[in-house]
Parts: C-alpha cells; sequence; structure tokens
C-alpha cells in the first residue's frame, strides 16, 4: 500500500475484526496506531488453546459458524499477503470455485480465469481472529491494549462539525486520556457512538430492521484418519423454510454446523440449544447427517445459541455534512447485517481497507468524511437494502408457516416460483448463472446485477420453462423432512397458533 508523507497518530476503539483490519491497513501506512480494547489478549497456544481459553465477552458470536468471502481473501491476497499466507499457515484452508458446485456441474467443470477469484478463506473465527491479531501485533508501529475500556470521547468545538480529538478509557478501574489525529470506532454492534457523541450535542439517525432468526452453533472435529464426507447430491447448506442449515468447513479438520430457525419457532428454537437434539436434527437432514456420523466426527462444544439480532445502519452524515471531524465508525458498529449473509467480517475489512485508501487521497478532514460516506453508500449499501428487504420478505413468510395461514399474493407467488423453478434449478445446471449469483454473494459486484443481466435472465427463465419434473433431476432429493414431520419426530408440539 502506498506510504503516508504525514504519519499520524490513530486510536482504534476495538480489536475485533475490523478494528484489527484498520490497524492492518493504516499500520502499513507508516502511522501509529493504539488499538484499544475491552477484552483480554488470547492465552498462549495455537488455534485450539484459543478456541477453549480465549474469553471474548465482547463478540457474542465468536464461536458462532463464519464464513468469509472471496472479497475479503482477494483484498489479503492482493494487498496483505504476508496475513494469508500466516492464516494458511495456522491451517485455515482456502476453498475454490470448483470446491462448492454441485454435482451435475463439477462434472464439466472447465476452469475460467476468473473464477480464481472466487475462491475463499476457510476457519473458525477464533482461529482467523487469532492469525489477524497476532500478525498486527507484530508490526512495529502498532500496539494493542487489552482489558482496557474506552467510556468516551475527547473532542473541540470549534462551531459545527465538532472535531474528535481522542478517547477516555479505563484500565483496572482508573480512568486515563489518550489523544489522537483520529480516532476509529471498531467496537462492534454495541458500539456507544451515537451515546458518546449525543452528550457532545450531536444526534445521529439510526435506521434499524430486525433479522428475526436464531442462530445455533456446534463445533465438531474429525476423528483420526477420517475424512470429510464427498460432496454428494444433497446440498451442505439448504433452506427448509422452518429451518435452515449449513455446514462450515474449518481449518485443522474443524467443522462447524450452524441452524437457524425464525424467532417465531419458539418450540424449535428452545428445543434446539440441546446437544442431543441438535444432533437428531442434523441426523435428519441428508446434506448433513454424513458429517455429524460419530464414526466420523467427534463433538467438540456445547450449542451456542443466538437471538434477538437486529441490522441497523447509523448515519454520520446528515444532510451532505459530516457531523464529527477524524472520527470514523466501521464494521458493525456502523452498519450490523443479519448473519445470514455472512458479510460482516469481509465488509469490516473492505471499510478499514478502503478508509486507509480515503487518507492517502486526501488530507482534509471534511473531504475524509464526505469521501467515506460516500465509499459505504456505494460499496456496502446497496448489500444493506437487499438484504433488508429479502428479511421482510422471509419474516411475513415465517409468521404465516408458522399460523398456518399462508396466502401469498400474486405477487409474492411469482418471485417464490422464479426462485424456486428459475433461479435454484439454473444455478445446479448453468455454470454462468452459479458464476454471476457468487460473485453478488461474494460482494466481488453489485448483489442486484446478475439478475440485471439479460443473458443470466434468459437462462433462468429457460429453466423456468423446462417445468418442475426436469428441474427435479438437478434440485435432486427433498432437503430434509416438512416441518410437520421435524415437529414430530422431535416429540414436539406441532400445533400452529390461529
Ligand atoms: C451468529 C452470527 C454469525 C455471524 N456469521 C458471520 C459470517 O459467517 N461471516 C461474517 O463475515 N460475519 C458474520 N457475522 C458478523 C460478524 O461476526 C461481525 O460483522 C463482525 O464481528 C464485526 O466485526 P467488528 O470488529 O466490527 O465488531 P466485533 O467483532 O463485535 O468487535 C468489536 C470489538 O470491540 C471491543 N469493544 C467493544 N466495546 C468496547 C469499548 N468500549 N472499549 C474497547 N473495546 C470495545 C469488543 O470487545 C470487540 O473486541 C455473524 C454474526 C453473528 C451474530
Amino acid at each position: 500500500m502506498e506510504q503516508a508523507s504525514n504519519p499520524q497518530q490513530v486510536i482504534i476503539i476495538g480489536a475485533g475484526f475490523s478494528g484489527l483490519a484498520a490497524a492492518l491497513a493504516l499500520g502499513s501506512l507508516g502511522w501509529r496506531v493504539q488499538v484499544i480494547e475491552r477484552d483480554g489478549a488470547p492465552p498462549e497456544g495455537g488455534p485450539e488453546a484459543a478456541f477453549s481459553g480465549w474469553a471474548r465477552r465482547g463478540v457474542a458470536q465468536m464461536r458462532h459458524s463464519h464464513v468469509f468471502l472471496s472479497r475479503l481473501t482477494n483484498l489479503m491476497r492482493d494487498h496483505y499477503p504476508g496475513l494469508l499466507a500466516d492464516m494458511t499457515a495456522a491451517g485455515c484452508r482456502i476453498l475454490e470455485f470448483r470446491d462448492g458446485l454441485p454435482p451435475g456441474l463439477l462434472a464439466d467443470y472447465i476452469p475460467a480465469p476468473e473464477d480464481a477469484d472466487l475462491s475463499f478463506v476457510s476457519s473458525r473465527r477464533v482461529t482467523l481472529e487469532l492469525v489477524l491479531r497476532r500478525h498486527v501485533a507484530a508490526m512495529a508501529n502498532v500496539e494493542i491494549l487489552s482489558d482496557c475500556k474506552v467510556r468516551g470521547l475527547l473532542y473541540e468545538r470549534q462551531g459545527a462539525p465538532i472535531s474528535v480529538t481522542g478517547v477516555e478509557f479505563e484500565k483496572d478501574g482508573t480512568p486515563q486520556q489518550f489523544r489522537a489525529d483520529l480516532v476509529i470506532d471498531a467496537s462492534g454492534r454495541g458500539s456507544r457512538s451515537i451515546a458518546w457523541l449525543e452528550k457532545a450535542g450531536v444526534s445521529i439517525q439510526e435506521e434499524t430492521a430486525p433479522a428475526g432468526i436464531f442462530y445455533f452453533t456446534r463445533h465438531y472435529r474429525l476423528r483420526a484418519n477420517m475424512q470429510e464426507p464427498p460432496r454428494g447430491v444433497h446440498p451442505t447448506v439448504g433452506d427448509l423454510d422452518y429451518l435452515k442449515y449449513g455446514v462450515f468447513r474449518a481449518d485443522n479438520g474443524w467443522f462447524s454446523l450452524t441452524l437457524a430457525a425464525p424467532e417465531i419457532e419458539t418450540q424449535l428454537c428452545d428445543a434446539v440449544r440441546v446437544p442431543e437434539i441438535f444432533d437428531h436434527i442434523c441426523a435428519l437432514l441428508p446434506g448433513v447427517a454424513p458429517w455429524t456420523d460419530v464414526a466420523r466426527a467427534e463433538p467438540m462444544s456445547q450449542v451456542f445459541a443466538m437471538g434477538g439480532l437486529r441490522s441497523h445502519w447509523r448515519h454520520f452524515c446528515a444532510r451532505g455534512n459530516p457531523v464529527a471531524l477524524n472520527f470514523f465508525v466501521i464494521g458493525d458498529a456502523a452498519v450490523c447485517s443479519n448473519p445470514l449473509y455472512g458479510r460482516g467480517c469481509s465488509a469490516g475489512f473492505l471499510q478499514a481497507h478502503l478508509l486507509a485508501g480515503i487518507f492517502t487521497k486526501s488530507s482534509n478532514s471534511f473531504e475524509r468524511a464526505l469521501l467515506f460516506d460516500t465509499m459505504m453508500r456505494r460499496e456496502i449499501r446497496p448489500y444493506y437494502d437487499l438484504m433488508v428487504r429479502q428479511d421482510t420478505q422471509s419474516i411475513r413468510r415465517a409468521h404465516a408457516l408458522r399460523n398456518g395461514d399462508y396466502h401469498p399474493n400474486l405477487r409474492a407467488r411469482l418471485a417464490r416460483r422464479f426462485f424456486e423453478d428459475g433461479i435454484r434449478p439454473a444455478s445446479r445446471g448453468d455454470i454462468k448463472v452459479m458464476r454471476a449469483l457468487m460473485r453478488g454473494f461474494h460482494m466481488l459486484e453489485n448483489p442486484n446485477l446478475a439478475l440485471q443481466d439479460p443473458d443470466i435472465l434468459l437462462r433462468i427463465t429457460r429453466y423456468l420453462l423446462r417445468g418442475r419434473t426436469r428441474n427435479g433431476e438437478l434440485l435432486g432429493p427433498p432437503l430434509g423432512p416438512e416441518r410437520h414431520v421435524m415437529m414430530e419426530k422431535l416429540s414436539l408440539n406441532n400445533e400452529v397458533t390461529p
């Protein structure tokens, strides 16, 4: 990365994924960076020690399955190759585009040059964050202060907007202050920035939306001499409407399973947290059962559960003007999305990288703030808007299914049919459709682009017109039991709420 001519002093609040990414990007400019983190440092040792012993109260989702997108992997490959090398040395894997192809596409697969951009890192989140943290901590101009909680912002007011000049934090119960040229808030979804700015008389507009879904994750490790199951006709990721599932291949022989249910499925949500029931459900899902077979793998953790999740977008520019200068909010602290889409870490890393680019482009505080806001709207906003639309539909559908009164209107029926009988089979039968959808999923392209491309639309329409019988060969057998069968098998009350 280009070196800045005027090294600056930067404070980053939070040593989570985004804060560490910002330290990496700004440290690479030669700037002096202090990262202030409320949690303790990781224990000595490798991924296993960190998985079992690194207390991360500040990141509740630390031990949930994480997918890391190609956009993140490509950034590391192109700008931070040493970090990517550290990750693979620690056992993180790079999965290629071909690794995710269904059998029908794999048989005739001819790699295209652009497929190299669709590879992605696959690992436990703890492992990836551990490696990122150690890589960043080894940089001469970066210092990470653990067990320090930021309590507020220092600022100057010479008219509007205010100018942030540092932070107040607490170390061992003692209040302290640090001053800096720039402060970056990367303190995650629970960021106190809105409250801190309010104290300075600045109000922040926030959009929020419910994610509507509960997450459950359990980790497993392959037994000695056991391999991961070969890719079969049953997908390892699927959506049964009342339950979504996914197998996440990870580092060092580990993998995890995530089950996600609409929040309204309260009985199911209560039941899934019991390890035996979690494994029972896995055994009933054909795409998952070979993974959790006790002869192949052993469970390595409890079932981690997380609900009450909301998405948010916080506006740090109002009517075209920044609300605070020399202060940037990145990662979940700024924009938080439904984990289902697996974008949070990649989005935080991208923001950190692009922020460093903005700093090298402009030294004017006002202009930097506006450039950052423009970048967020260009790079992140299209994903946020699409996600909120999709989540709203899913929540509506889950309520109707649960209550037994699902009577979608014509538009909703057509959209569903286009997905079920068009997009889904086309993505399993046509490599060009698969590539186009994956480019949107992996944040390489605006997520709306694929379905605006006439060629891709035509290809999908062909599958729509072929009809269900012929598409059935591509879609394979059902992903799992219907809701009432699952509820019966789990001995759960199957009654619907009138
Ligand atoms: C169930 C679940 C599954 C997910 N799955 C995926 C996935 O598959 N892929 C993906 O990319 N994303 C996923 N996400 C989202 C992803 O975890 C977040 O987007 C990501 O952690 C955001 O990183 P961050 O650094 O912005 O915030 P965080 O990871 O939350 O880090 C914030 C840091 O700030 C520290 N901190 C907080 N307050 C203070 C303070 N006052 N002073 C000092 N330090 C402070 C915290 O201790 C923490 O270390 C998932 C989220 C959930 C809930």
